[in-house]
């Protein structure tokens, strides 16, 4: 009898380890269903030559509208304010392992990624950066990067010949990705002239709301104000628009997300 109870517990164990298998090669599916999805928009950043231009264009208008603010009169300390990934250094790179990976974004493949320091500049940043010194504006990074790789970062900045690659002008997340106070604590030490980035929220965390319309309306509420201090770079690869798509909750089971994706495709 006790033979049979142990025969039992091993058939009963077997089940749930297939069980287990199942769930997790299932998750693997679906993760490396929407890791597909990145294609087009990690060929198009990597190879399109209107990515090239709309860049350079996106740094001729923030050069633009610093002549114009520092032209309409003596400003006291004046700055930029920039982001880094996808405004400043291309990791497109770990995009593109991803998709060879059938993966989705971790914190531990990032870490690995941005430890090697081996991003490359953009498109313009740095005749811009070089510019706004020359004119005797500042120039500060406020990126949602770890402050764990400061270093790395930091140096990854210096190797690729930026100016200001100092803990002084590089302000990393320490605990939230809400930029409103590092944004607050440059303001303190400088009037910030132009800001440039990828997301909406490198200018303010009020366009994190993305209820209506995707966020849309609220950008042609306030349209005038974007326009006038904010320089809007492309990044089709992910974003704050990615995470409205999920209703601000990446936590949800990857076939939730793949039907959400579905969901929010406009066709006829
Ligand atoms: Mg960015």
């Amino acid at each position: 009898m006790k033979r049979i109870n142990y025969i039992y517990f091993l058939l009963i164990l077997t089940a749930l380890a297939a069980c287990q298998q199942t769930a997790k090669q299932e998750k693997t599916d679906y993760e490396a269903e929407i890791a597909k999805e990145l294609g087009g928009a990690v060929l198009w950043y990597q190879t399109s030559a209107e990515m090239h231009l709309s860049y350079l264009q996106a740094y001729r208008y923030a050069q633009l509208l610093l002549d114009e603010k520092l032209s309409q009169g003596e400003v006291e300390n004046p700055a930029v304010v920039l982001d880094i990934d996808e405004t400043v250094l291309d990791n497109s790179p770990y995009q593109g392992r991803l998709l060879e990976e059938g993966k989705l974004y971790a914190s531990e493949s990032w870490m690995d990624w941005t430890k090697r320091g081996k991003a490359k500049a953009l498109p313009g940043v740095k005749k811009f950066v070089v510019y706004a010194k020359e004119k005797g504006v500042e120039v500060i990074y406020i990126s949602n990067r770890s402050v764990k790789v400061l270093g790395p970062t930091i140096q990854n900045l210096k190797d690729e010949g930026f100016p200001n690659a100092d803990s002084a002008y590089v302000f990393l997340k320490e605990e939230t990705s809400d930029k409103t106070n590092r944004r607050a604590t440059v303001s303190d030490d400088y009037n910030i002239l132009v800001f440039v980035g990828d997301n909406l929220t490198d200018y303010s965390q009020l366009y994190a709301d993305r209820d209506e319309d995707w966020g849309k309306q609220l950008v042609e509420k306030n349209k005038e104000e974007l326009l006038n201090n904010f320089v809007m770079l492309p990044n089709p690869m992910y974003g704050e628009w990615e995470g409205a798509v999920y209703r601000h909750d990446y936590k949800q089971p990857d076939s939730v997300k793949l039907e959400m994706r579905k969901e929010a495709l406009n066709s006829y």
